[in-house]
């Protein structure tokens, strides 16, 4: 199906797959390259699937999917705290001096702490002993949370599901935006600031499944995606610097200050489709000269929560069009990206 939509934007890649976040064009004779990838990570309870080259898919694993999935799989759990993370690192902290060992939460909420002596220098064994030797011993302990060293990452995570959960419903519509190069060249490197992380945003009392949809934030209409307490806002077609105009804004947002209008979850795989909502370009892709008679646009007006689907016409039908009574039209005016 992907195959066929990408046929109807390069009709010169027959039977072929894009990877939709590195571009990278692959062969139907190479289905061994292409892998299915979860758009929230499974150990986080994520179903939805979608399509990825086999670099990129291992790549996110090891990456953002590896610190989002475990944020998501602490919000998922009934405690919610940090003590539930399962990546820990192998030591702790007693009075400041590294000790290598593990440490493990017990039913009733008490702790247990296991040095392994046998990873500890002989110096740093004696020290603890002479800790423990004292009675009452008295000790402070710190224990070290890898997620909250990588917070970069996580944020990168959230960007990625929504770029791909986009992608699984529009297909190449989405991933064919050259505006979007951006977001792609932040989730292809995810340990570098490409963009800033103004695209996250917090919301009190929701607890979103994940969802895609139009949001009316700060008096644009932008993509949006949302999983749990947190909204990223993608940049429209014709605001390719969108977050610059954020520059100001604050990371928890109410609900009553966002406008959304969720959609289908059902993929369109179909010829290359614009999305226009309140006159705002919403999505709108460059498809090669040979497949531009194809161009469909979806077109959401402020009265109806319904999607309705255009086609754009050339400048004599559209003045021909305009003459007759009960038409509804949009003249359109695509950007240079
Ligand atoms: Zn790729």
């Amino acid at each position: 199906m992907l195959s066929e939509n990408l046929e109807m934007f390069h009709p010169e890649h027959k039977n072929s797959f894009m990877c939709p976040t590195c571009l990278s064009i692959i062969p139907a004779a190479n289905l061994g390259h292409i892998s299915e990838a979860h758009i929230v990570p499974k150990s986080a309870g994520g179903k939805l699937k979608t399509f990825l080259c086999k670099k990129c898919n291992s790549m996110f694993g090891a990456k953002q999917d590896k610190w989002f999935g475990e944020i998501i799989r602490i919000a998922n759990d009934k405690k919610k705290t940090l003590f539930t993370t399962a990546i820990r690192d192998g030591y702790f902290l007693i009075d400041d001096i590294k000790v290598n060992g593990h440490w493990e939460r017990k039913q009733g909420g008490s702790f247990s702490f296991v040095i392994h002596t046998d990873r500890n220098s002989p110096g740093v064994n004696r020290m603890i002993n002479e800790k423990f030797g004292k009675n009452p011993p008295e000790i402070k302990l710190s224990i070290p949370f890898p997620i909250l060293r990588n917070q970069r990452l996580i944020e990168v995570g959230y960007l990625t599901a929504a770029y791909l959960m986009w992608f699984g419903l529009l297909g190449y519509s989405w991933a064919l935006q050259s505006h979007l190069n951006h977001i792609r060249q932040q989730i292809l490197n995810p340990d570098d600031e490409i963009i800033d992380s103004r695209y996250l945003f917090s919301v009190e009392s929701v607890n979103w499944e994940p969802w895609i949809g139009l949001v009316s934030l700060y008096s644009d209409t932008v993509p949006a995606f949302g999983l749990k307490k947190h909204i990223v806002v993608l940049p429209p077609r014709d605001r390719p610097n969108y977050y610059s105009s954020l520059k100001k804004a604050k990371t928890n947002i109410k609900l009553s200050d966002i406008k959304t209008l969720k959609l289908p979850n059902k993929p369109f795989y179909g010829p290359p489709v614009c999305i226009l909502y309140e006159n705002q370009l919403v999505v709108f892709t460059e498809p090669s000269k040979s497949a531009i008679e194809h161009v469909h646009t979806i077109l959401f007006t402020p009265d109806s929560r319904q999607g309705k689907i255009m086609r754009p016409v050339d400048k004599p039908t559209f003045d021909e069009l305009k003459k007759l009574e009960n038409t509804r039209y949009f003249d359109i005016k695509v950007p240079r990206a």
